[in-house]
Formats: structure tokens, C-alpha cells, sequence
């Protein structure tokens, strides 16, 4: 964007004053925040409302998502705009520190962890390659809880981003549609946040939709002096987008959940529908000729029913006609394999809350039951399997997959396993449906924005094309020799390394050492991530150097960052011993020059932006066949982190661009989980014969660790070592792993020590992870799946 610094110095000034009624010297970073981002606002509001007038014309993609962990918008803006160095300039001329600024943006949290982020990622590739796509989703009052540590516990406190409005959306009650459930109707007012492209006057948009009430007030009682009833009602439907539900990877089946789902995803279809009447008017024959719309997992696939109810209740059209255009509108992404994720809905409660989606998903049900019949006339138990209905349950991947154009999985590994195993009756039935499409991640935020110095230094060695081209870092291959350059890519993680130092000592007060190795496990806390099998390794490294203070080794900070869901029990205790035995560690004077453990508190996407750019190691170590593709592993490849991971989803496709021999490959493969599974694994053989192994098992109930009485530490030794009614014990396979882990560190430990070999894997995976761009991810969802093509102002 082209405008004058001091133009735009001006409107800061003006702004400040309308909005706070203040001079800048009386100005909190806050207000001057608020002031900068009401300035962006109007700069770019022409630009916007063009975009949005361009994109009516054609063909259109809608990306459904309960979630968009979307994070701090306000450097992001100012770069794609191509203005943060202005911005920096005037505040130096202004006396303002930028980076408290920044610092006063609270995230915008409405996500849990790599499906959110996804949806933000994907948001900022499609504007950036002027691609007609919005998202829609819900503007939840509260995100993710933030995360505090008491006696080494998670407590969560509420989040509260909108506490004093947000600068970055606009209200467009024009634009209010009302939700109807069985029980009575809301209104669905939406928000939108301009989705500013990278190098382009295009801005996208972001919806989100806010549950209010029809009856603001009930001036019946008000009158009778019955002040709490009065609200009443608007508390009850304020309630849908009052909070994200804070589980990942788990299906809840609450009614609220199901509330927010319908109420975000009838908003949507409505307004859809809307825009297309105002263009096309109402021959629906042409609807899937302009509109695409994606399913974000299973959370948005009430919307196939949905956008039936629409086109036959309200349009007039057949069944018949409306089916013929719903099946060629939709298409779905499946996330996971986790059995406890897969959502079901009682029929009970579905039909309480939409009973007229539930009669339009009966008939959908009928028609499939024809269907199969006519496929499988030999096979009732394949027919059964594969009913939406079934028994009391509606299954919604099924719906999903029935309804659906295409069905995509999100890694490679991971479209395979669906297609031969947890999906293999679908895909048998439409293997024209099915395709993968490998997650990826933007370069903007997660290296243009994060490593200012790694990225200015990539540029001036290549140029600045990979800003919107990553396979482009692929030129960096000729420096791989260049002592030069390898030594620069070491001082340039050096520096990140201190950066992230000094944050741990501000926000922690924690003392870590930029000179050793920095391990790094960030992502939500889960059993089948194995954070367990992490922190195993270093009780047992602990344990070593206790018995061998003077082994040759290379400091190592470990250092974790994860949020787990508040009634998540095992998962709870993870965090808390791992806080123990950082405790232990940091406070032990003969260890902890060698080895500290830190863990990040309130990790965010904010706080991941610093973390990213420090990392040496990126932790990777899921059991196989678990993790669907993961993107967290991208941003540490990015930045020159080395993976050290097993072959499971999208580690798989890191190996294959960055070579086997400069990542650290270790433990079971899918084939070899599934083969022990069969022939019945023992966690006890490991236990007995991996030298170390018991006394570290040992730990969790021999007194060692205190879990303060709660009996957390007992329950996840009995899940390690014995079966129960509901899974084999160590189903995770922690301790079979823990061996080749181990292992696998050890060789970490001294390859580290040879600098010049490692900046060369180092730099050898910066250069490989161009595949992994959301630009390549969303180029292949707009030419293989939605058919849209690029508009630019
Ligand atoms: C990328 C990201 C994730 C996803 O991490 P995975 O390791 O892929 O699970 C989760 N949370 C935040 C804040 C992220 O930035």
C-alpha cells in the first residue's frame, strides 16, 4: 500500500484523539495500538469493499471452520501491507517503543490448536493469491482459556479479547440473519475481519457470526420488577457464541456444541444463498457453478442437510433438485483417526434442537440405505456399518462423505490410512471422492514476521520471491558448502535463542543458556503426542548424569509448551510432571548446568512465533498412525529446526523433501504398531529389559514425584502397564519407543557439537520446506476441488 509516512503519522495522531480523547504523551500502548489499527481500518476500507464487489462475480469458496486460531493481526497487517517499516520509523520519530505496542494486541484465540491455525493459514494464502474465498465461523466472546501454573497444575482463567471491542472487525448488521431451533430462534449478527494479502490490494474477508437475542429485554417482567428474568432470554441465546469448546481432538456431544454448530453454519448457508439470489437471481441450477463450500472437519457438516432444508422449505425446489446441487456444493477434510474424535450425535438431541434438519438427515439416510442396497445387496453387515443413522447415534463423517463432492485427508501417511483402513468402506464405494491434500503453513507469519533476521538474510542471498513463492528457498541448496552462509545461519539462531532467553526471564523469571541445545515440544498436551515419552527420556538423563556427573555432554534446555482440555485428567498430570521434574532438575546444582526444563506457560499463537525461530530440535514423536499430519512440524523445518520424529504424517513428507540423513528418524512405523498389535504387545518386556526404563516407570509411584494426592501419577503408570476394560495397557506404545528414543538423543547430543555439520541439515531443510507453504496447499484445494480462479484489483 502506498501512503505517506506522514500522512499516516497524522491519522495515527487524529485517531488517537477521537477515540481516546488524548495526546500522545498521554497515550498507554494500548490506546496507540487501538489508534494504529483504526488507522489501517480506514486506509484500507476502499480496497476492501472493491475486493468484495470483484469476488461477487465469480466463482466463490466458502471455508467452514468452527475455528480460526488466527493469533495477533497487527504486525501480520502492517507487512502484508507492506508498511511495518514506516510504521517502525514513525514510532521512533514519535518516541514509542513498536514492540510494546505489539505487545498490547491480545490474540485473537478462537481455536485450539493445528485445525484452527490451519484455517488462519489457509485464510492468508487465498488472499495473498487473490482467490475468491472467505471464511465463516463463530466470533466466540471467550477463546481458549489462558493458562496459568499452580503447584505445577494447569488453572484456566477465561479469555476475554473483546473486553474492549476489537479493532480489526466491523459489524455488519445489514447483514443479520435469524437461527431457528426447535426451541425458538436467535439472531446471527455478523463481525468481519479483512483478510489482508501479502503484495496485493486484495483483502478477503473473515465472517464471524454473534449470537444475540430477539428480545433484548422482556418488558413484561421488567414491569413486574422481576430484573434477572427480564434478561433472561438474552442471556440464553447470548450463550451460543459465549465460548470454544476446549477440546482437541475429543467430541463432546453437548447441546450448546451442537447449538453453535447449527446457529454459525444456517447463518452462513443463509448469507451464501443470499449473495448468490443478489447476483443470479434464482435459478439454483447454477448454484454449484459459483459456490464451493468446504468442510472444516465434521464440526460444519450439518450444513448438507441444511442447505436442503433451505432449498426445498424456503426456494420451492425438489428434493431431487436440491439434492443434484447440494452433493456438487460440499466438500470435506477429515483431520484425524482418533476414534474419541469422530462426533456422533444422539438422535434424541438432534431432533430436539433442529427437527426439521433431523427429518431432512432421515431422508438423506433413506436415500444412502437405497444406495448401498443396490451396491452391497450381499453384504447387510457392510450396509449396517455404513448408515448415517445407526441405532441411536447420527454418524457426521458419514453424512459428510455421502454428501460430498471430494474428501480430502491432510498428509499423505495419513489419506492412505483412510483409504485402506478407517474410511475403506467409502472409499471402496467412491474412490472418485477421495484426495489428499497436505497441510502446510503461511511464510508470512511463520518466517517473513517471526524471523525477521533469518528472512532478511534469505533474501538478500536469493531474493525476495520466496515471500510468495517458497519452493524458491530451493536456490539456497548452493550454499550448502559456503562456510559463510553456515555460519551466519548459526549466529542468526544464536540470536533467536537470546531473544527467546530473555522472553522466558521476563514472563517466567526462568534462566536458560542460548548456548545449548534447545529441544522443543509445542503443541496441544495429548497421550498420543507423547510429551510422556519425552519428559521419560529426561528423568532418565537425569538419573544419568546424577550417577555420571562427568559424562561428555552437550548442555540441552528441553523446553515444552502445550494447553491440555480441562477435564482431560492423564493429560493434566502430564503437565504437572513434567513441571515436577523441571523442578527437580532446574534446582539440582550437580545437573543443572547440563540440563534445564522449561515449561512455556500460556502457549499461544503469539508465543509461538518466538518459540519457532529458537528452536534446534523439533520434537515430532507421536506413535505412528496417529497424528493426521501436524503443521507445527512445518514452522520448525522452516526455521532450521532439525525434526527428530517418527514416520507419522507429514514428518513422512519432511524426510522426503529434506533427506532421512539430516533429520533424526526414530521408533515403530505404522506397519510395525499394527503387527504388534496383533500379536499382543507387553510393555513389560521393555520394562524389564531396557536398561534405566523401570526405575524411570518406578518414578511415578515409588514416592519420587508427588502428585499432591490427586492419584494422577498411579493412573498413568496403570495405563502404561496394565489392560484395561476400554485399552491395552501403554496403548501408545511409550515404552516400546522410549529405547530407539533415547538412542536417537544421545546421537543428537554429540552431532550437535560438530556446528558446521549441523548448520548444513540446518540449512538443507530451510531449503526443503517450500512443499509445505499454504500457498501450494490452497492452490491445490482452488484447481482440484473448488474450480476457482485468481481475481485481483
Ligand atoms: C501450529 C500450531 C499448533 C499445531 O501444532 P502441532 O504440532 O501440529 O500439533 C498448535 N497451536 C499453535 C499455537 C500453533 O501455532
Amino acid at each position: 500500500m502506498v501512503i505517506e509516512k506522514e500522512k499516516l503519522k497524522a491519522e495515527i495522531l487524529k485517531n488517537l484523539k477521537v477515540s481516546f480523547g488524548k495526546e500522545l504523551s498521554e497515550a498507554k500502548d494500548f490506546e496507540i495500538y487501538r489508534a494504529l489499527g483504526e488507522t489501517i481500518m480506514q486506509d484500507i476500507a476502499s480496497d476492501w469493499y472493491d475486493t468484495e464487489k470483484l469476488y461477487s462475480q465469480q466463482k466463490q469458496a466458502f471455508y467452514l471452520s468452527a475455528e480460526f486460531l488466527m493469533g495477533r493481526a497487527l504486525g501480520n497487517n502492517l507487512i502484508n501491507l507492506g508498511i511495518l517499516d514506516e510504521v517502525k520509523e514513525i514510532f521512533k520519530e514519535l518516541g514509542i517503543d513498536y514492540n510494546k505496542v505489539e505487545d498490547a494486541e491480545e490474540d485473537a484465540a478462537l481455536g485450539n490448536g493445528g485445525l484452527g491455525r490451519l484455517a488462519a493459514c489457509f485464510l492468508d494464502s487465498l488472499a495473498t493469491l487473490n482467490l475468491p474465498g472467505q471464511g465463516y465461523g463463530i466470533r466466540y466472546r471467550n477463546g481458549i482459556f489462558n493458562q496459568e501454573f499452580k503447584d505445577g497444575y494447569q488453572i484456566e482463567k477465561p479469555e476475554t479479547w473483546l473486553k474492549y471491542g476489537d479493532v480489526w472487525s466491523v459489524m455488519r448488521p445489514a447483514d443479520e440473519v435469524i437461527v431457528t431451533f426447535g426451541d425458538g430462534s436467535v439472531r446471527a449478527l455478523p463481525y468481519d475481519m479483512p483478510i489482508i494479502g501479502y503484495g496485493t490490494r486484495n483483502i478477503n474477508t473473515l465472517r464471524l457470526w454473534e449470537a444475540h437475542s430477539l428480545n433484548d429485554l422482556d418488558l413484561g417482567k421488567f414491569n413486574q420488577q422481576d430484573y434477572l428474568h427480564a434478561t433472561e432470554d438474552r442471556t440464553l441465546s447470548e450463550d451460543i457464541s459465549r465460548v470454544l469448546y476446549p477440546n482437541d481432538s475429543t467430541d463432546e456431544g453437548k447441546k450448546l456444541r451442537l447449538k453453535q454448530q447449527y446457529f454459525f453454519v444456517s447463518a452462513s448457508l443463509q448469507d451464501i444463498v443470499k449473495k448468490f439470489k443478489k447476483q443470479h437471481g434464482t435459478d439454483f441450477s447454477k448454484f454449484a457453478d459459483y459456490v464451493a463450500i468446504q468442510l472444516n472437519d465434521t464440526h460444519p457438516v450439518i450444513g448438507i442437510p441444511e442447505l436442503m432444508r433451505i432449498f426445498i422449505d424456503i426456494e420451492g425446489l425438489s428434493w431431487q433438485d436440491a439434492w443434484s446441487i447440494v452433493e456438487r456444493t460440499f466438500s470435506y477434510t477429515n483431520h484425524t483417526i482418533l476414534a474419541e474424535a469422530l462426533e456422533k450425535w444422539w438422535v434424541g438431541l438432534f431432533e430436539q434442537v433442529v427437527p426439521r434438519v433431523y427429518q431432512i438427515t432421515q431422508g438423506i439416510d433413506n436415500q444412502l440405505r437405497q444406495v448401498l442396497a443396490q451396491k452391497f445387496p450381499n453384504d447387510p453387515d457392510r450396509q449396517n456399518r455404513m448408515q448415517i443413522i445407526n441405532g441411536n447415534m447420527i454418524h457426521m463423517a458419514w453424512l459428510a462423505i455421502y454428501g460430498s463432492l471430494k474428501v480430502n485427508g491432510v498428509a499423505k501417511l495419513h489419506t492412505d490410512i483412510l483409504k485402506t483402513k478407517e474410511l475403506k468402506d467409502w472409499y471402496e464405494l467412491y474412490p472418485e471422492k477421495f484426495l489428499n491434500k497436505t497441510n502446510g503453513i503461511t511464510q508470512r507469519r511463520w518466517l517473513l514476521e517471526s524471523n525477521p533476521q533469518l528472512a532478511s538474510y534469505i533474501t538478500e542471498l536469493i531474493g525476495d520471491g520466496w515471500i510468495t513463492n517458497l519452493m524458491e528457498l530451493k536456490k539456497l541448496e548452493e550454499f550448502l558448502d559456503d562456510e559463510d552462509v553456515l555460519r551466519k545461519i548459526l549466529q542468526i539462531k544464536h540470536e533467536k535463542k537470546v531473544e527467546l532467553a530473555q522472553y522466558l526471564y521476563r514472563t517466567q523469571n526462568i534462566i536458560i543458556n542460548p548456548e545449548s541445545i534447545f529441544d522443543v515440544q509445542v503443541k496441544r498436551l495429548h497421550e498420543y503426542k507423547r510429551q510422556l515419552l519425552n519428559v521419560f527420556q529426561i528423568i532418565d538423563l537425569y538419573n544419568r548424569l546424577k550417577a555420571n556427573p562427568n559424562i561428555d555432554f552437550t548442555p540441552v534446555t528441553y523446553i515444552f509448551g502445550a494447553k491440555a482440555a480441562p477435564g482431560y485428567f492423564v493429560a493434566k498430570g502430564i503437565i504437572r510432571l513434567i513441571n515436577e521434574v523441571a523442578q527437580m532438575v532446574n534446582r539440582d546444582p550437580q545437573v543443572n548446568e547440563k540440563l534445564r526444563v522449561v515449561f512455556v506457560e500460556n502457549y499461544r499463537v503469539s508465543v509461538a512465533q518466538k518459540i519457532f525461530p529458537a528452536a534446534d530440535i523439533s520434537e515430532q514423536i507421536s506413535t505412528a498412525g496417529k497424528e493426521a499430519s501436524g503443521t507445527g512440524n512445518m514452522k520448525f523445518m522452516l526455521n532450521g529446526a532439525l525434526t527428530l520424529g517418527t514416520m507419522d504424517g507429514a514428518n513422512v513428507e519432511i524426510v522426503e523433501e529434506a533427506g532421512i540423513e539430516n533429520n533424526y528418524i526414530f521408533g515403530l512405523t505404522v506397519k510395525e504398531v499394527e503387527e504388534m498389535r496383533k500379536h499382543g504387545y507387553d510393555p513389560h518386556v521393555p520394562y524389564n529389559s531396557v536398561v534405566g526404563l523401570k526405575k524411570v516407570v518406578d518414578s511415578l509411584v515409588d514416592g519420587t514425584f508427588n502428585d499432591l494426592g490427586n492419584g494422577v501419577y498411579g493412573t498413568i503408570h496403570r495405563l502404561l502397564m496394565e489392560n484395561g476394560p476400554w485399552q491395552q495397557a501403554d496403548q501408545y506404545f511409550v515404552l516400546e519407543d522410549f529405547e530407539a528414543y533415547r538412542r536417537t538423543q544421545q546421537i543428537i547430543n554429540k552431532e550437535y557439537k560438530d556446528r558446521m555439520t549441523w548448520a548444513r541439515k540446518s540449512l538443507k531443510n530451510i531449503a526443503n520446506a517450500g512443499k509445505f507453504s499454504s500457498d501450494r496447499t490452497i492452490e491445490e484445494y482452488a484447481n482440484e476441488i473448488w474450480h476457482i480462479i485468481p481475481a485481483k484489483l
